[in-house]
């Protein structure tokens, strides 16, 4: 099977949990490689592009000012099946929901401070890539 690419985001309530480590440990156990990193804050016009489809939601404010508090870590995450086997890792978007053993069932605190971000599908991986990384800046392992 082909290599996928898939975007990953520590968003900042993990960051503050300095979970990094623990949380590419599972990327890694499951088969997934980091091709690219940056650590970064988001600024509020980059968090709000990034969230375009849920502009009309009532909690994209609440969101959008999550998002740029603190420092996320991006990445691109390589691997077979990467998109979904990403989804699998995170857990369901609500970490109180979320299989025992997901990233989000450990290190999400509520709906919005749900520790990471994982792209849904190859689609959305594109797009999301190419908003944060040059081409040159992927890794093809
Ligand atoms: P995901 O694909 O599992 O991340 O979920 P969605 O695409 O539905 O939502 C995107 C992100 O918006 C989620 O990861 C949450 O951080 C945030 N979000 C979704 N629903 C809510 C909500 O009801 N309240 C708040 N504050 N944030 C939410």
């Amino acid at each position: 099977m082909a290599i996928e690419k898939t975007f990953s985001i520590i968003k900042p309530n993990a960051m503050k949990k300095n979970a990094i480590g623990d949380i590419i440990s599972m990327f890694e156990a499951n088969g997934l490689k980091i091709a690219a990193a940056k650590l970064t804050i988001l600024s509020k016009a980059k968090a709000e592009e990034f969230y375009a489809e849920h502009k009309a939601r009532p909690f994209f404010g609440e969101l959008v000012s999550f998002m740029t508090s603190g420092p996320v870590l991006l990445m691109c995450l390589a691997g077979e099946n990467a998109v979904a086997k990403n989804r699998e890792i995170m857990g369901a978007t609500d970490p109180k929901k979320a299989n025992v053993g997901t990233i989000r069932a450990k290190f999400g605190d509520n709906m919005g401070e749900n520790a990471v971000h994982g792209s849904d599908s190859p689609t959305s991986a594109e797009r999301e890539l190419s908003l944060f990384f040059e081409k040159s800046e992927i890794c093809n392992l």
